[in-house]
């Protein structure tokens, strides 16, 4: 039941506050879900109802939430210095130290770092870089960029421009020029129909290599992916994609860029999505797990020639925000990481021994009726609902079986994600084993519910 305060804030919030990525009038009349406390991987809304957060926030809450070191350290760092810029030949020493650390942990040879507030600002820095980069080599014709289908890289008008997303184009008259999406996604279960995985997966590496022809390889500045596509739908790619994609890259002195917003600090169960991979981008977008979601922080990383060429120049870069480096943020990212170390949390054989154990605990939902396929990789997971698990037939958009699912995750006390018919889970890295259970247990009594109501 809702005291009268919070009904309150239901209302100010449906009549004054513009939500993201949401239909406005269908807020105003259901009431948005007022969520008023975290603690490590649950959520709790007003009603005191406790949630179990399978999808870390946004991806992104690695060590769980409201854990007092970090608070500490975010209060420390307000004290010591609240803010600074980082624009006049001035630094302090959090950025310094995030940004040794940031090319400590990325694969390759990482040794330049911006920073932003989000992912997005990440992908519009990237872009710009890329840019930059290429004019100071003398080819300024080298400016067409090559995205996915399926790509999600961010809401500003750059980054959603690369996102391979129909949905985020046609309201803002996007893209913008220059961008090429190829497909198909490299998603087997969805796309690869009667060829075998390898053939499939080198049926996407050619897609990628015709429009690069198409466009002419040296008019291609980069080529922008994420290791594995989160918000299109949890597409994990075919063993051996990612090496074929670099060599692509290579062969045609492309940059490869990682964007690593969600697989990176500890999703693949290796540090970045990219080093799980085996491969070395030139440049690596990241946020969220930076932080763990403590403060807005992003970072765009540049290793090899673009880093060197954009650091040697004697120019200005022309380029940063107000918060590029902030000092507060930089301490929680620091603190974050080094608690993602002390604890365990990525790369070691405790949590890859959890990693399985998700792995084992997902796939035991195959034999569900509404269940096509479930997938993992690190703790990122998916589950596919169909209608007929031979024929792989799914249900309309209209029949909305997702979001039907969704919202009995969320009465059942879980938070599932889901994108179209694809169900998506994303656990904090700290989940326990008892909670692994606890999420299955309660995603089946959602899909049961689910079933019973749309079959
Ligand atoms: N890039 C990727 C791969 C993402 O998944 C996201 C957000 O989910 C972004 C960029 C944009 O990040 P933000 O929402 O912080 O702007």
């Amino acid at each position: 039941m809702m005291t009268d305060q919070e009904k309150t804030i239901q209302d100010l919030d449906a009549k004054h506050h513009l939500h993201p990525f949401m239909p406005h009038p269908d807020i105003a009349r259901k009431g948005a879900r007022v969520i008023t406390r975290a603690e490590g991987c649950y959520i709790y809304d007003d009603s005191g109802h406790k949630i179990l957060d399978a999808m870390a926030g946004l991806w992104t809450t690695q060590i769980g939430t409201g854990r007092e070191e970090m608070v500490q350290t975010a209060a420390e760092a307000m004290r010591q210095l609240s803010y600074y810029n980082t624009f006049f030949y001035t630094t302090h020493p959090n950025v310094a130290r995030l940004a040794e650390k940031i090319a400590e942990k990325t694969p390759g040879d990482i040794s330049k770092i911006h920073f932003a507030s989000s992912g997005s600002e990440a992908v519009d820095t990237a872009y710009k870089l890329v840019k930059y980069y290429w004019n100071l080599k003398g080819q300024p014709q080298r400016k067409q960029f090559i995205a996915r289908e399926n790509a999600y890289h961010g809401s500003t008008a750059v980054a959603a421009s690369l996102c391979g997303l129909s949905g985020m184009h046609e309201k803002y008259d996007l893209p913008i020029d220059g961008i090429h999406h190829v497909g198909p996604a490299p998603h087997y279960y969805n796309n690869g129909g009667e060829m075998t995985e390898d053939a499939f997966r080198d049926h996407c590496v050619q897609a990628i290599e015709d429009k690069i022809l198409e466009i002419g390889p040296d008019n291609v500045a980069a080529f922008i992916g994420e290791p594995i596509q989160g918000a299109g739908g949890l597409i994990i790619p075919p063993e051996g994609y990612w090496t074929k994609v670099e060599a692509l890259c290579r062969k045609y002195g492309i940059l490869l860029w990682c964007d690593e917003v969600i697989t990176g600090w500890g999703r693949t169960g290796k540090w970045f999505g990219s080093e799980y991979y085996g491969v070395t981008p030139d440049i690596i977008t990241m946020a969220k797990g930076l932080t763990s979601g403590y403060q807005p922080l992003s970072a765009v990383a540049l290793g090899g020639d673009i880093a060197e060429t954009i650091s040697q120049e004697e120019g200005e870069m022309v380029h940063g925000f107000t918060y590029s480096g902030h000092p507060v943020a930089t301490a929680v990212g620091l603190k974050n990481i080094e608690i993602m170390e002390r604890e365990g949390l990525i790369d070691t054989p405790d949590q890859d021994e959890k990693i399985s154990y998700f792995s084992e605990q997902l796939s035991l939902l195959n034999d569900h009726p509404l269940v096509g396929e479930t997938r993992t990789l690190g703790l990122l997971g998916a589950i596919e609902l169909v209608k007929d698990k031979t024929t792989r037939a799914r249900y309309s958009d209209e029949e909305n079986v997702g979001f039907i699912c969704r919202e009995h995750c969320f009465d059942s006390g879980l938070v599932m994600r889901s994108v179209g018919n694809t169900m998506i889970l994303c656990p904090p890295l700290v989940i326990t084993t008892e909670q692994i259970d606890e999420l299955i247990a309660k995603a089946r009594e959602a899909l049961d519910k689910t079933y019973s109501q749309v079959s």
